[in-house]
């Protein structure tokens, strides 16, 4: 059920299939099982200290009547997103789409990161964005008939935050990537574009939530309370299945004539 109005319709099977990092939980998860309705067989993927949150997906994509599985991998490195995506190949026949989601925030002023909080941010974030697109499209390429490929943005990637700076700097990353992905990859039909979502409930705001309300002198959950008062025109929180909405549309037909753009999903908070 979709946290949000009524659940999309199971539709049969598209014979495509879909790989989503970082979907052992939060807007990953989502997605997933958003494409799982879609009609795609889809791949779980994350970093083996979620290896119980992947089977756990696995079986929800499955028990949707598609097919699944599970792999454990981390996309700041390129050798293992070749892997994963020849684990895809190997397993569910081909790659159709690829949702490069995974993803870490950090909070602290820009003076307090060290030299090692910097580089993990952009190895995860840009460098791992950027091995899933190239692994992903290097398949869709021999394959010969295109694809989608989406990236992991954020609101930061139009307007910064505070306490915010290396994920800022690495969601700006993503938008750029993405652009030049598209015009390079579209001769192949692949379109290549980058979802941008506000503050959504998951265990990455959890964190955000009690490191501001740390540096705010709040209690946990304020700080997530106040950014949702006084940013967002809409004055709810995003779910994940908001996001998994705008991915859904961005994958399907209906968004053929798009690429290269980054997206916002945000209940009126960041304006592009
Ligand atoms: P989350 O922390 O709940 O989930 C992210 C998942 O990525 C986790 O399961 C984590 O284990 C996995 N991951 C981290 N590093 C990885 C690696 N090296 N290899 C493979 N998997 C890895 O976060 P979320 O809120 O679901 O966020 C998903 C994506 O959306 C992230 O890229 C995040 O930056 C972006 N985003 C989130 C929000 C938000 O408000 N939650 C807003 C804008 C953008």
């Amino acid at each position: 059920m979709e946290a949000n109005g009524h659940p999309s319709p199971v539709k049969e099977s598209n014979g495509k299939v879909a790989l989503v990092t970082g979907s052992s939980r939060g807007i990953g998860q989502a997605i997933a099982l958003r494409l799982a309705r879609d009609g795609y067989d889809v791949a779980i993927n994350d970093v083996s200290f979620n290896e119980a949150g992947i089977h756990k997906v696995v079986k929800q994509v499955e028990a949707l009547g598609r097919r699944s599985v599970g792999i454990v991998g981390d996309v700041s490195d390129s050798a293992q997103t070749d892997a994963m995506v020849a684990k895809v190949v190997e397993s569910l026949g081909r790659l159709d789409t690829a949702v490069a989601n995974a993803g870490i925030a950090e909070i602290k002023p820009i003076l307090e990161t060290t030299p090692e909080d910097r580089r993990k941010m952009l190895s995860v974030n840009a460098e791992g964005l950027m091995n899933t697109y190239i692994s992903s499209a290097k398949q869709m390429i021999k394959q010969g008939d295109g694809g989608r490929i989406l990236g992991a943005a954020s609101i930061v990637s139009y307007n910064t935050f505070p306490m915010l700076g290396t994920y800022s700097a690495s969601k700006w990353y993503v938008k750029g990537f993405t652009q030049v992905a598209a015009k390079e990859w579209a001769k192949y039909g692949i379109r290549v574009c980058a979802y941008a979502p506000g503050i959504v409930d998951t265990p990455m705001w959890d964190k955000i939530d009690l490191a501001l309300g740390k540096e705010m002198g709040l209690k946990p959950g304020q700080a997530r309370a106040q950014y949702v008062d006084g940013l967002i025109s809409m004055k709810r929180l995003s779910v994940p299945e908001d996001v998994a909405k705008l991915v859904s549309f961005m994958t399907s037909d209906d968004a053929e004539y798009i690429t290269g753009q980054t997206i916002i999903t945000d209940g009126g908070c960041s304006f592009a």
